[in-house]
């Protein structure tokens, strides 16, 4: 069902895992898809073909996120690829999802300030200034979907600082709620629970006991997909999200209930 069709997409970390699994659901729908990616750009370009071969439309761009005037460079490098993609001269926004983050895993007595500072600059200031500099942009009626996490409701130990920039991207997106409603655009965050991704290849995808001790926390007994979360997030995105803003949707397959 081509419920997205007209509009245009940019997912933040699309290049692989999740955010893949968004960008393809969204394009799936109808939605022009700009895949944006730090440095994998061959991962990104893959995107955009299989997205292609199945009839969607998207384009790649690139900007890694964390520095000094990234949301500047994001946008700039946003319109060039935009109008390679088309000379129709629309760098206009419907759907606007935060999606990329960094999760340095320490037990509080073990962060340091280097780490600290670095999930604040990706997880929280990034997503906040790509906002910020997207107000022109962004269409009335259109939709920000800030991509968190269930562990600002689980409380887990060993991720405490990215937890916390998790908090503050839940506590950014409700404010924001109240700042665009005007403009019917609605905010929203997806929180997934444990999700196979690249991020977490190393402790979970190879390991079979960590596996199905993370599966069982999900009341469904398995460990999520990435298009778990796509198709929630293209449900925000279409029409029938309307009227839902300043939510907090865990989408952890029920995990720890
Ligand atoms: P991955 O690490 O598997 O993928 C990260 C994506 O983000 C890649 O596309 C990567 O681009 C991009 N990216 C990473 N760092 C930067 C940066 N500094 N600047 C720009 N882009 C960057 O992430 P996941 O799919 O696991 O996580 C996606 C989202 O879901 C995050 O917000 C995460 O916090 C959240 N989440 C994930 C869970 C999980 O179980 N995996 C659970 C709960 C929440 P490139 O390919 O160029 O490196």
């Amino acid at each position: 069902m081509e419920t997205l069709k007209g509009k245009t997409a940019v997912v933040t970390g699309s290049s692989r895992s999740i955010g893949r699994g968004i960008a393809e659901r969204l394009a799936a729908r109808g939605a022009l898809v700009a895949v944006h990616y730090a440095t994998n750009a061959t991962a990104a370009q893959d995107v955009v073909e299989t997205i292609g071969k199945a009839g969607g439309q998207a384009f790649a761009f690139g900007t890694e996120l964390g520095h000094e005037g990234d949301a500047e460079r994001f946008w700039a490098e946003f319109d060039v690829q935009r109008r390679a993609f088309s000379d129709d001269g629309d760098t206009g926004v419907d759907i606007l999802v935060n999606n990329a983050a960094v999760a340095l895993r320490d037990h509080f007595q073990d962060a340091t300030v280097a780490d600290f500072d670095r999930m604040v600059a990706v997880n929280i200031r990034a997503p906040f200034f790509i906002v910020q500099h997207a107000l022109d942009r962004l269409r009335d009626g259109g939709r920000v979907i800030n991509i968190s996490s269930a562990v600002t409701r689980l409380g887990l130990p060993e991720v405490i600082a990215y937890g916390a920039t998790k908090g503050a991207l839940d506590s950014f997106s409700r404010i924001l709620a109240k700042e665009l409603g005007s403009r019917g655009i609605t905010v929203n965050v997806v929180a997934p629970g444990y999700v196979d991704t690249d991020s977490n290849a190393d402790w979970l995808r190879h390991d079979k006991d960590a596996w199905e001790e993370t599966a069982a926390k999900s009341v469904f007994g398995r460990v999520g997909e990435p298009e778990d979360i796509g198709d929630a997030v293209a449900f925000l995105a279409s029409d029938a999200g309307r009227w839902i803003t300043g939510q907090h949707i865990d989408a952890s397959g029920g995990t720890r209930m």
